[in-house]
């Protein structure tokens, strides 16, 4: 989970200047290294839930629950493609009216961005991408939706974002097309589901994570093309602590 990093800049370069004081500068953040998941919790007091969390995300989903879950439907229409790499991830910023509704509520689907490899495991063993679909509620309660994708054929959906990757970190683009945020999601609509976090600083509790339990493909070439540009932007597995995972059962 990613987001808003560049729009705080861009405001903040002119701010700073001006003033010469970087109060609100961005705390530098990465996935190795001494600002690496290992030490996000102590980059800054913000960021504290990163270390002493006791929900947090991504988890490895082996060992789920079958059970009767709250009900999910997906209400996604074609969005134009504003698109970014914020630095962290390649993010596109979804056009308001599409969403989910989970157990009777909506929440709107703000951006999706990509994790590579997957941040969720199943088995040990992790995907070499995974989406994530951010969401949020009027009471501003966040649920994403994560989708795993596993190499096969090529992905079209995946085709007018994977034309326009940004290589280097800067400001949001629109780019010829639309996106059809339904087009990422696998056929089969059974889930993961479980209370998590967000899996970037400052990883706040509180996120419903409901993950596909169908993978997705994408080809080898699409794997390439985005690790090319991140060869590796996906934090640990996480301990659950006690949490409990459920999944739909098999129908
Ligand atoms: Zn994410």
């Amino acid at each position: 989970m990613v987001g808003k990093t560049w729009r705080a800049l861009v405001g903040l370069v002119g701010a700073t200047v001006l003033s010469g004081i970087a109060a609100f500068a961005e705390v530098h953040w990465d996935y190795e290294g001494t600002d690496g998941p290992k030490h996000w919790g102590s980059l800054d007091p913000a960021f504290a839930a990163c270390a002493s969390g006791t929900e947090q995300s991504p988890v490895d989903l082996t060992g789920a629950q079958e059970s009767d879950l709250s009900s999910l439907a997906f209400d996604y229409t074609p969005s134009p493609i504003t698109i970014s790499n914020n630095g962290h991830t390649i993010q596109v910023d979804y056009a308001p009216g599409s969403g989910i509704v989970l157990d009777g509520a909506r929440y709107e689907l703000l951006q999706f961005h990509f994790h590579h490899v997957s941040e969720h495991a199943v088995d040990g063993v992790r995907f070499p991408l995974e989406l994530h679909l951010v969401h949020r509620n009027n009471s501003g309660a966040l649920a994403v939706v994560g989708v795993l994708f596993e190499a096969g054929g090529a992905n079209e959906a995946l085709k007018p974002l994977w034309s326009h990757l940004p290589a280097k970190a800067g400001p949001a683009t629109i780019v010829a097309g639309e996106v059809d945020a339904t087009a990422l999601l696998p056929k089969r609509r059974t889930t993961w589901r479980y209370m998590g976090s967000l899996t970037t600083p400052p990883c706040t509790d509180g996120v419903s994570w409901i993950v596909m339990t169908e993978p997705v493909a994408l080809s080898a070439e699409q794997i390439e093309a985005f690790g090319a540009i991140f060869p590796n932007n996906s934090r640990p597995v996480q301990p659950l602590n006690g949490r409990v995972l459920r999944r739909d059962g098999e129908a």
